[in-house]
């Protein structure tokens, strides 16, 4: 706990040394990814009313619930000191620029830490979520950073969407501490969980498809290939499938499983799940990452998407021997 507050102090003595901060996540951001952006952005903006703090990171619609972007230019690029959040490796950065060797930056995530950046590195992979991490920022921080309404919103929204509403094995007794402490702030958590179990027709519509249209072996690996047709059909975006990413899993036998997505270049997107055997291994071989149990990569045909199959089958016979 000491040892983490010195890190924590470290973040914020480096924050002070500058007068412009600027914020980013990974690409193809999810809930946590914005949350966690957001949520640091409004305990800066609290505590250095002088300083410029601006998020950066391309606009998704679907997101704003939780926060909008900032327009970057890129001399204001050059002056700011980059916190990025919720993001393991340098080529996921959502950047509005190209990032120099030399600019100042600091990482604060939660994935494992296979390719550390920055001169300041925070890696946490107990937390659920890079929001829990910037909560606790605050909560051991005490009055250096105290909590708001606004940034305990945001931060509630990023963990509910990384630990899927405090259901995956991800959710620990610090998880539920601190989202127990975010919620004494004036918001309303029930209107976010709402929102995050409130879908786009088009996205229901594809969910129907995707019930029907799973494949499930017999040892409980699951699997459906999205093309470009289907989403053009159902109206759905690449972004948008993360809505859908859980449904193979509510199958009774289903231990892990693929949702491929076909991008409009040709290669397929792979979203992989695991209800216990550890499938980041299998991410890493198709050139992806990520967590045990919530991993991605690409595949490059449907070739490759059968081989991430066959090492899922293989996973699941020696998990359960
Ligand atoms: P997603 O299916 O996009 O929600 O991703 C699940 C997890 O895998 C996230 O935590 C990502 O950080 C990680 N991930 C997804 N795609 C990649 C990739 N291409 N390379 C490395 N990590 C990835």
């Amino acid at each position: 706990m000491e040892n983490k507050t010195k890190q924590f102090h470290a973040i914020l003595n480096k924050i002070e040394d500058y007068d412009k901060i600027l914020i980013l996540r990974h690409q193809n951001p999810d809930p946590d990814a914005i949350g966690s952006q957001a949520g640091l952005g409004e305990l800066l903006k609290n505590r250095y009313p002088e300083k410029s703090i601006k998020l950066a990171g391309k606009s998704f619609p679907d997101f704003h619930y939780i926060a909008e972007m900032d327009e970057i230019s890129l001399e204001e690029f050059q002056e700011s000191l980059l916190v990025i959040t919720d993001t393991a490796n340098r080529p996921r950065i959502d950047t509005p620029f190209p990032i120099k060797d030399n600019h100042p930056w600091i990482k604060i995530d939660h994935h494992p830490d296979d390719e550390p950046y920055g001169d300041i590195s925070y890696v946490d992979t107990t937390a659920s979520s890079a929001s829990e991490i910037i909560a606790e920022m605050s909560i051991l921080l005490g009055e250096d950073l105290p909590m708001t309404d606004a940034a305990a919103q945001v931060l509630y929204a990023g963990i509910v969407g990384d630990t899927g509403r405090f259901l995956y094995p991800s959710t620990t007794s610090k998880t539920f501490m601190i989202a127990s402490k975010l919620v004494e702030y004036t918001f309303d958590h029930s209107d976010i969980s709402n929102y995050m179990i409130t879908r786009p027709i088009a996205v229901n519509r594809l969910a129907g498809y995707m019930y029907q249209e799973v494949k499930i072996s017999v040892s409980g690996v699951a699997s459906i290939v999205l093309t470009q047709e289907i989403l053009k059909q159902f109206g759905v975006s690449d972004i948008q499938t993360s809505m859908l990413v859980s449904i193979p899993g509510t199958f009774e036998a289903v231990v892990c499983w693929g949702i491929f997505v076909e991008q409009a270049s040709g290669y397929y997107r792979c979203r992989l799940r695991s209800k216990g055997p550890i499938i980041n291994q299998v991410a890493k071989r198709h050139g992806g990452g990520g967590h045990p149990l919530a991993a991605g990569a690409n595949a490059y045909s449907l070739e490759e998407i059968q081989e991430i199959l066959q090492e899922f089958e293989e996973l699941v016979e020696n998990t359960s021997k």
